[in-house]
């Protein structure tokens, strides 16, 4: 009994001596692997909703507003190590907000439009020009991106006169991350950005004779390779165009799912037709994992529109020798209140503030025409 008893002391000494030993080497591995989990934010199709107001019915709407949009980017970026921020386009037009600001203040000379005051003020990483910043002209553009301190993007719109891309086609970011082991490192992520071609139509008036629009699919087979051979370790697509899988053409308007395809890219923002991805309106989407969020093993995300949601691509990148190499990719959206309407975020009272001063002249306009 006595002996027995040695042995299974003995054996259960050993099995510990064991396992710690299996711990410092899984350690030792963990240690020497360099692992970065590197979070994507979206906002996409503002349409100038800053506040959570609806102008039309001269009321509190819980259902839109940057304002809301701001407190869900706040704790989703709380949550990660390390975190970027975009907008994809369509955010300067689509209420009474935008309208007077186009139509009747204007842009003057040291003054910021509040949509690139908000931009400025939330830190975004990079925007995206939507086919909808055009419908004011271009010459009102031009004025209010002065006031924008991120780099605005657009690769697929060249200028007539000087058959150059209009805006600026890509930025390389350079950013400090931190890795699982708290160890930084610097990442150099491309971030390129497209909208369709249909702008020559929908803006003739603005456009024709000044710039024309260049298949975004092209397009970027054209620029990824730039891209990765100027030195990026990941490229991010801010896509202000929506997802189908129809058969290619030159000049589709939802061009995501061709993009997908195009090897360089490692995530992509979606935008444009205000749906929500991934969501059950693309479950017969072919090659499409609506779990992880990704189409053709890429991961998309679309955030509805008017800031109802923050669009949220999880990254997970690993250091090797020959580069960095994204390991896995999710995306979800989550929005500012539930489809009966209940407000399930407070409002971000510092934005707020910063955009104040135009909603309330808003508002007095309305009150002054009758609207
Ligand atoms: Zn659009």
């Amino acid at each position: 009994m006595f002996s027995k008893l040695i042995w299974l002391n003995i054996l259960t000494l050993t099995l510990a001596l064991q396992t710690s030993a299996s711990q410092v080497f899984a350690a030792e591995t963990a240690l020497n692997e360099v692992l970065v989990d590197l979070r994507v934010l979206e906002t996409t199709d503002i349409h100038a909703d800053l506040v959570n107001y609806d102008y039309y019915q001269n009321r509190i709407n819980n259902r839109v507003g940057l304002v809301k949009t701001a407190s869900l980017i706040r704790k989703a970026r709380k949550e990660a190590s390390n975190s970027l921020l975009f907008d994809n386009g369509d955010h300067l037009k689509g209420n009474p907000l935008g309208e007077y600001l186009a139509r009747i203040k204007g842009i003057h000379k040291g003054m910021i439009h509040p949509v690139y005051r908000a931009f400025n003020y939330l830190n975004y990483d990079a925007i995206a020009i939507g086919n909808h910043e055009f419908n004011y002209g271009l010459k009102f553009l031009k004025a209010a991106l002065q006031g924008a301190e991120m780099p605005v993007l657009n690769a697929n719109v060249y200028s007539i006169k000087h058959n150059v891309p209009y805006f600026t086609p890509y930025v390389i970011l350079k950013r400090n991350v931190i890795d699982q082991n708290g160890v930084k490192h610097e990442l150099k992520i491309g971030v390129i950005s497209f909208m369709p071609v249909q702008i020559m139509r929908w803006d003739k008036s603005n456009l024709e004779g000044r710039v024309y629009a260049k298949p975004i699919v092209e397009t970027a087979k054209t620029f990824i390779p730039l891209i990765k051979a100027e030195g990026a370790d990941i490229i991010i697509a801010l896509a202000h165009t929506g997802i189908s899988s129809d058969p290619y053409r030159p000049d589709t308007e939802n061009a995501v799912y061709y993009l997908t395809k195009i090897p360089g890219i490692d995530a992509i923002l979606a935008g444009h037709s205000h749906s929500i991805f991934p969501g059950p309106s693309y479950q017969n989407l072919p090659h499409t994992n609506l779990k992880k969020g990704q189409i053709n093993r890429i991961p998309v995300v679309m955030a509805g529109a008017f800031g109802n949601r923050l669009g949220i691509i999880d990254l997970k990148l690993k250091k090797q020798k020959e580069g960095w190499k994204v390991l896995d990719g999710t995306s979800m959206t989550r929005a500012i209140a539930t489809e009966k309407g209940k407000s399930l975020v407070k409002r971000h009272e510092g934005l707020y503030e910063v955009v104040k001063p135009e909603h309330l002249e808003t508002l007095r306009l309305i009150k002054k025409l009758g609207w």
